[in-house]
């Protein structure tokens, strides 16, 4: 049933698979001009065929396959037969798409039949396979050719040609089967973008060196902080020390702020029977499961969410009124089947851990709740300083009112509420006309990063179909049953994915509070090593996480490497500080704040730490 909720920003449903696991969406370039989406797919869609014409030319004997628009860009599978191409093979390419586009006026069409399609693209088994497979679905088919280039496709095309894909830039290649099947042969797919500008063009490319740079994968090697072992599997991460603490401070942090708000946290473990998932529906609608297991005869799963199990608590004996709402959160690991080819660091994974809630929540009190919640989330963003957000509330469609459940009432109080608490927070929001899920409406918010990137987080989903499924209710002031909403919250979504970006966001810089080793200790010379062990020791008991480099290597190296991996706070000690009890302080950036006492040095990290700048 939550095809919808508590994802990672997929849709179970519609699984495309030629997507990454990015969710990555530059907004910057929308912005710059009035093009909108569809313009943009077919900018991205005909240079596809220029490439293919290009790759044609250049080896004759390659088969072009599909070529769609992708975010951001475009693809194009080919059959290269026994022909190995590479990276170094794209600047050739781009030179051939060059030298064919002058030639390239404008796109021409005409509708044929089948057998004239099967005739044209006889040695192309792709375009015969589509052209067949096109026909079957009812669709006319239709070649184009934009200049001495038959083709046969069914998406959306550029007038001119020669003038409109000038800017563009082969980016990768990459193996892909043949409709994403493995059965199927590998054919060789090339990535590359298409701009209406030279400076969209460029910025994107900026942006995607930019990102390559703060590539979470890359950094999380460097300072240790996960790793993906080959002998665990791939989209199963393991944490590191570093990593663990730096999750652990997250999640510690974010379970507190959760306290303080009325949340109460619960622990389910990882496994459940075959059947829960039957009662909530998942095991029908939700296809990321992985395969059952038998214990003792009965069939159980590894879980892929944790509602089901939640509700099991709320079940677990008579409720007043006295107890709503009632909050049972968990930051809880769920499983979920994805795609050997759409693993990605910690973006994509596996084992994902869901900073997960189920408020159960009356009727009457939906909206208020709502907003405690909302509230939270934007807390949480400023905290880490993503401070450009929008939300989009997903309402029911309006001309189709009967396919929803629930009372028609309630739904409307509903939607009102949950437009009022993003209304409240003076953010920018759109509605999402008839996106909702039959069982109820729901709020997503997305994060732009520093790059400006942007990332679908949190998840509001109010549900009014899981009560009756479990037939939860409540005993109300006047001694009657009331069936409560319920609504599944999720903050980060996936605190593994938030971690990822939150290594992106910061280029692995933390923010002192966040870091997993807040100050290194450096003695000039062996002579100073007792005393820096002292400095450690105040540093420790004054909460602060810190390290002690005394090794026999240059103080210039030992400081070189802790900038490397961007420590917060460098305290050098050498005979002067050691004789005056104090610590050569120098922040991250290296700014030089001079030699101060240890216990001034632990009062500021504690302020800042505080304050979360
Ligand atoms: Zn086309
Ligand atoms: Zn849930």
């Amino acid at each position: 049933m939550n095809q919808v909720t508590h994802q990672d920003g997929t849709v179970r449903t519609t699984r495309a698979p030629e997507r990454g696991g990015f969710f990555v969406i530059w907004r910057s370039m929308a912005q710059h001009n009035d093009m909108d989406k569809q313009q943009y797919d077919n900018l991205r869609h005909s240079c596809a065929h220029l490439l293919a014409k290009a790759v044609r030319e250049l080896w004759p004997g390659a088969h072009n396959a599909i070529g769609p628009a992708i975010e951001h860009g475009f693809y194009q599978d080919f059959d290269m037969g026994d022909v190995k191409i590479s990276d170094d093979d794209l600047p050739k390419i781009e030179h051939k798409m060059q030298e064919i586009l002058p030639s390239w006026k404008k796109f021409t069409f005409q509708e044929v039949s089948l057998e004239e399609a099967l005739r044209l693209f006889k040695h192309n088994p792709y375009k015969v396979e589509l052209a067949q497979e096109f026909t079957a679905e009812g669709k006319k088919l239709q070649t184009n050719d934009p200049g001495n280039f038959l083709d046969l496709c069914k998406m959306g095309h550029v007038d001119h040609p020669d003038k409109e894909l000038v800017h563009f830039k082969l980016l990768s290649i990459a193996g892909a089967y043949w409709r994403g099947n493995e059965k199927n042969k590998m054919l060789t797919r090339i990535y590359g973008t298409v701009f209406p500008t030279k400076e969209e063009l460029e910025t994107y490319l900026h942006q995607l060196e930019e990102a390559k740079k703060r590539d979470h994968r890359k950094l999380g090697k460097e300072q240790e902080l996960f790793l993906i072992s080959p002998s665990v599997g791939s989209g199963f991460p393991l944490y590191m020390p570093k990593g663990a603490l730096l999750k652990r401070t997250l999640e510690n942090w974010l379970i507190a702020e959760k306290e303080k708000r009325g949340f109460t946290f619960v622990w389910t473990p990882h496994v459940a029977k075959s059947e829960l998932y039957k009662q909530s529906g998942h095991w029908q609608k939700y296809d990321a499961m992985f395969q059952p297991m038998k214990i003792d005869e009965e069939e159980y799963v590894l879980k892929p969410m944790n509602c089901p199990h939640h509700f099991q608590i709320y079940n677990a004996r008579p409720r007043s009124y006295r107890e709503m709402p009632l909050y049972l959160a968990e930051n809880a690991t769920v499983y979920r089947y994805e795609k050997a080819g759409e693993l990605n660091g910690l973006l994509r994974v596996r084992a994902l851990t869901q900073d997960d809630t189920h408020a159960f929540v009356r009727h009457q009190d939906i909206g208020i709740e709502i907003q405690k919640v909302i509230d939270l989330t934007f807390h949480v963003y400023k905290t880490f300083g993503f401070n450009d957000y929008k939300a989009r509330v997903s309402i029911r469609d309006k001309k189709n009112l009967d396919k929803y459940m629930g009372n028609p009432a309630t739904w409307d109080k509903a939607e009102t509420a949950l437009v009022d608490a993003v209304k409240k927070q003076h953010v920018e929001y759109f509605i999402g006309d008839g996106e909702a899920a039959f069982y109820g409406p729901k709020i997503d918010v997305m994060v732009k990063d520093t790059l400006g990137r942007e990332w679908q987080l949190t998840t509001i989903q109010l549900d009014f179909i899981q009560p009756e499924n479990f037939d939860m209710k409540f005993t109300n002031e006047k001694g009657e049953e009331e069936r409560p909403a319920v609504l599944h919250i999720a903050i980060l979504g996936s605190v593994d994915r938030f971690l990822g970006i939150l290594i992106e966001h910061f280029a692995g810089a933390f923010p002192t509070w966040l870091a997993p080793v807040q100050a290194v200790v450096i003695p000039i010379s062996q002579d100073q090593n007792e005393y820096a062990e002292k400095v450690l020791g105040e540093l420790k008991a004054g909460g602060i996480r810190a390290e002690n480099w005394n090794e026999a290597e240059s103080m210039q190296n030992r400081i070189r490497k802790a900038a490397g991996e961007k420590v917060p706070y460098i305290l050098v000690v050498g005979k002067r500080e050691a004789e005056g009890e104090t610590v050569a302080v120098r922040k991250r950036g290296n700014v030089d704040l001079g030699a101060m006492r240890v216990e001034k040095f632990v009062q500021n990290v504690k302020e800042e730490v505080e304050k979360k700048v």
